[in-house]
């Protein structure tokens, strides 16, 4: 963790604090909601390499004042409690932010993935998954895990096949954690959920010219010039995206062992690849080993989709960008927030940018307990109603309807389909509140701020209707 400033909780907890203290609630509510309510720690032994070697896991449960509890899972040589906590805390006012009926939590297991072998890897898991399990730290009714940083589908497979295992008899088994592959109950834009996030938010960003206006942009986002740090599952999905879709330029790519700038735009597919196939962006065209170069380049947006603490009071006022949306979790410190908002830069914040990944971990849990999947009653009827239609409209005007256009139209909507007509309207929505609490009070110096004190209203009703 680079977190240089100061820790990673103590920055989120002065965000709290300052959206809190807008807010105007008591000082023993906003404390209730401020702290993390439990941390388990685990120290676990699994023989390996004719040895046995322990391992070390950690579950924050932050907030339960909506179960289950949801967070991702990480897999970090660096993770410790105050990151956990820190991410944990963000997941509650997250999901509130974003309306996703849960309560905030977060793993992860202090392990570098790279150093073991995919058998070791799923052996590691199961045990920890046990861990969990016998804590209800993993469970479909009261704590979800989901993919995060080092940890995909194969991992959130491992994890729902050995609780599987442990509970043969309950039903609902495949809501115990998401992002797990379609073949293992998932759900169909899981795995880009998070980069499609965070395209539908730099979308609905542009749909406001006054806060584009603000952070001294106009027009469209096609043309714009994009820098992201991080091309793995949310950096990738992003930059392919929005060069692909909305032609954006993505003029810079940062990555741990190097960066890779061109101009004229870099071919995602091409790097990724390339990373994939060699380990890292070295020998790409572009390649170089100065990324602070490349951090605080001229450029339009900046996507930090890496991880926390990597915007500090050191570089701040160094990067150049007029939009930061943060797709990582905590990448901008608390001074650095401040540092930036001064020179009007304009800041997405982690709390709704990155929320796509537990949107549609929602529309994944949803389908698991509902056993059934998206659009399967309708779409056919759909179509027939369509058809219907068609017919109707032909007969009426004496004409053909265009056959180009017959077969989208009539065609009814997939699971991918919904799913991504159901982030679109969650991260169109989400950015609309924000900017328009933000825009409406003077008092209010940013979107994070704003949506922080959104959370925290959503929040302070779900304890007032208890009485509390
Ligand atoms: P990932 O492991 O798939 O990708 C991280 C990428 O960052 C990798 O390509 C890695 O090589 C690169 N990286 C690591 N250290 C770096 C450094 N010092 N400089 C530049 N690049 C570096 O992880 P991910 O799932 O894409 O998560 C990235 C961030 O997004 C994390 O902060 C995570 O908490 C957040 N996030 C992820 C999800 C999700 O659905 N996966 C959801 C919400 C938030």
């Amino acid at each position: 963790m680079s977190y240089s400033d100061e820790s990673f909780l103590s920055s989120v907890e002065r965000m709290f604090d300052r959206a809190a203290e807008l807010v105007g609630i008591s000082d023993d509510l906003q404390h209730k909601i401020k702290i993390c309510n439990a941390t388990y720690t685990v120290r676990f032994g699994v023989r390996l390499r004719n040895r046995l070697y322990t391992f070390t896991g950690y579950r924050s449960v932050h907030s339960e004042h909506r179960e289950p509890v949801k967070g991702g899972i990480r897999y970090s040589p660096h993770a410790d409690q105050d990151e956990v906590e820190a991410l944990a805390s963000l997941m509650t006012f997250k999901c509130a932010l974003v309306e996703a009926p849960f309560g905030g939590s977060k793993g992860a297991l202090v392990i570098d993935p790279a150093q073991w072998e995919p058998h070791e890897l799923e052996k590691i898991t199961r045990r920890f998954t046990q861990e969990l399990a016998k804590r209800d730290l993993i469970s479909p009714a009261q704590n979800v895990p989901a993919p995060d940083m080092g940890t995909g589908e194969r991992e959130m497979s491992w994890m729902a096949d050995e609780y599987k295992r442990l509970y043969p008899n309950d039903l609902n088994t495949w809501a115990c954690v998401t992002g797990k592959p379609v073949s293992k109950g998932g759900i169909r834009g899981r795995v880009e959920a998070t980069g499609r996030g965070i395209q539908f938010a730099l979308q609905e960003a542009f749909r406001h010219p006054k806060d584009i206006e603000w952070a001294g942009l106009s027009g469209e986002l096609a043309g714009k010039k994009i820098v992201v740090q991080g091309l793995g599952n949310v950096g990738y999905h992003a930059a392919q995206f929005l060069s692909q879709e909305d032609d954006a330029i993505i003029i810079g790519v940062m990555e741990r062992d190097g960066a890779v700038v061109d101009q004229s735009g870099i071919d995602i597919d091409g790097l990724h690849h390339h990373i994939h196939s060699s380990g890292g962006v070295k020998g790409y065209k572009g390649y170089t080993s100065d990324t602070h170069s490349v951090l605080t380049m001229d450029c339009d947006i900046f996507i930090p989709a890496a991880m926390e603490g990597v915007v500090t009071v050191e570089n701040a006022a160094q990067i150049q960008a007029n939009i930061i949306i943060e797709a990582a979790n905590g990448p901008i410190t608390f001074g650095a927030n401040e540092m930036l908002r001064k020179r009007q830069c304009l800041i997405i914040p982690d709390l709704y940018a990155n929320a796509g990944g537990v949107t549609v971990s929602y529309f994944e849990w949803v389908k698991n307990i509902g056993h059934i999947r998206f659009g399967r009653m309708q779409r056919r009827q759909h179509e027939r109603q369509t058809k219907d239609m068609i017919l109707a409209i032909e007969e009426m005007v004496g004409a053909k309807f265009p056959e180009a256009r017959l077969a989208k139209i009539i065609e009814g909507p997939s699971e991918l389909d919904l799913v991504r007509s159901g982030l679109d309207d969650v991260m169109r929505e989400g950015y609309q509140v924000m900017s328009e609490k933000w825009n409406r009070d003077a008092r209010i110096p940013d979107l994070r701020t704003a949506a922080m004190m959104i959370a925290i209203e959503r929040i302070q009703d779900s304890y007032s209707s208890l009485g509390i």
